[in-house]
């Protein structure tokens, strides 16, 4: 007899990454390519690929398979009207009088964005940060002590949001020094982390891990992860939500609005009820960034307020209500459904619900 772990080879986060799916050859071990798309992929000079759990969800036969767009370079990439060059640096105001690492991005005065890696789990096509995670066009000194010792000078930040690349490919051993830093200074009250890996590597959340980031502490650890489709919630990501909440980890999703991906009504309902069915709570859903060569991806700004109307404000549960904001160099801005309120008078304000169904309020004076 042998026993089961024989017969997983792939079943640990390092593995997975070992085999990464970014060759035609290993790619064509879950799909049958296209010819475009092999020709694409022969020439293509940017970093692309995944794991092989995530390329085992691709459907095989077709190209417009909601996973397989996100990971395969599209020869659209190529075009360009509406992305801007340099974006990430207009992005995260690089260019400003503040001095800072490079590994800061700063946009609000109590909360940063703090980069400490560019590799990833998944090198999505639709990344806002493409230039530094797939183009390698902007490179960033991604020095960690820098960036905590710019935050022990800055009292007034409370609210710090590891992102990069996937901060969770780091070793065990980074990220409990950084968790154990950023616990040291007594102005940061919670620390954030921005990862896909419970999509694209749930495998990633394992017992070390959950060592790291588990137990109660007053500094609480929140994640959000990037789902973007419902075909890529599987039992193994229920189970590692599942995980992470035990150990007191909460987790939001944070979606893009991807045409001819999500941005249909039964696609972009079903995708919120079953993030709510594996516990996650959407948190934001995104407007497609300016960034260069995506503007396949993009839709009409309108698109996602129309979703949240159409699909999902009054449709299902409250809980699985993302906002839709778009994210600017000046910060995040919503752009939500703007139909509630239809007019007021000296007496009362009228409102609208989603059917079109009119009621009215009194109008209160200030
Ligand atoms: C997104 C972002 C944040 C966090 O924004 P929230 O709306 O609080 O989630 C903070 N800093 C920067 C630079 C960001 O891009
Ligand atoms: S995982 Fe995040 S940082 Fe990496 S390519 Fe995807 S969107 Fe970009």
């Amino acid at each position: 007899m042998t026993t089961a772990n024989q017969t997983q080879p792939l079943s640990d986060w390092k593995t997975q990454l070992q085999n990464f799916v970014n060759s035609i050859e290993r790619l064509e071990q879950y799909v049958t390519l296209t010819d475009e798309e092999r020709a694409v992929l022969a020439a293509n000079t940017t970093t692309w690929g995944t794991t092989p759990y995530f390329a085992s969800m691709m459907d095989a036969d077709d190209p417009n398979c909601p996973i397989r767009k996100q990971v395969i370079p599209s020869r659209l990439e190529k075009l360009n009207t509406y992305g801007m060059t340099d974006y990430l640096l207009w992005k995260e105001n690089r260019a400003t009088e503040e001095v800072r690492p490079d590994s800061i991005a700063r946009q609000y005065r109590d909360r940063i964005a703090f980069t400490v890696t560019q590799t990833c789990g998944i090198y999505c096509r639709h990344c806002f940060r493409k230039e530094l995670v797939v183009d390698g066009a902007l490179s960033l000194d991604f020095n960690v002590d820098e960036g905590l010792k710019w935050l022990a000078e800055h009292p007034e930040v409370r609210d710090v949001l590891i992102t990069g690349g996937d901060p969770f490919l780091l070793a065990d051993e980074q990220l409990d020094y950084l968790i154990r830093k950023l616990r040291e200074l007594s102005h940061v009250e919670m620390i954030r982390f921005g990862t896909r890996t419970p999509i694209v590597l749930p495998q990633r959340i394992d017992s070390g891990l959950k060592k790291v980031l588990g137990g109660y502490h007053k500094v609480p650890i929140w994640i959000n992860t990037q789902c973007n489709h419902p075909s890529e919630i599987t039992e193994k990501t229920a189970k590692a939500v599942f995980d992470l909440l035990s150990c007191g980890v909460n987790v939001g999703n944070q979606a893009v609005l991807l045409k001819g991906i999500n941005d249909n009504v039964p696609t972009f309902r079903t995708l919120h009820q079953k993030l709510i069915s594996v516990r996650i709570k959407p948190y934001y859903v995104f407007y497609c960034e300016a960034a260069p060569g995506i503007d396949h991806f993009r839709t009409p700004v309108e698109k996602g307020a129309e979703l949240i109307r159409d699909a999902l404000r009054g449709h299902t549960t409250g809980l699985a209500q993302p906002m839709h904001v778009v994210a600017t160099n000046i910060g995040k801005i919503p752009l939500m459904p703007d139909y509630y309120i239809v007019d007021k008078d000296e007496n009362n304000y009228r409102l609208r619900n989603h059917k079109g169904q009119l009621t009215t309020i009194p109008n209160v004076p200030g």
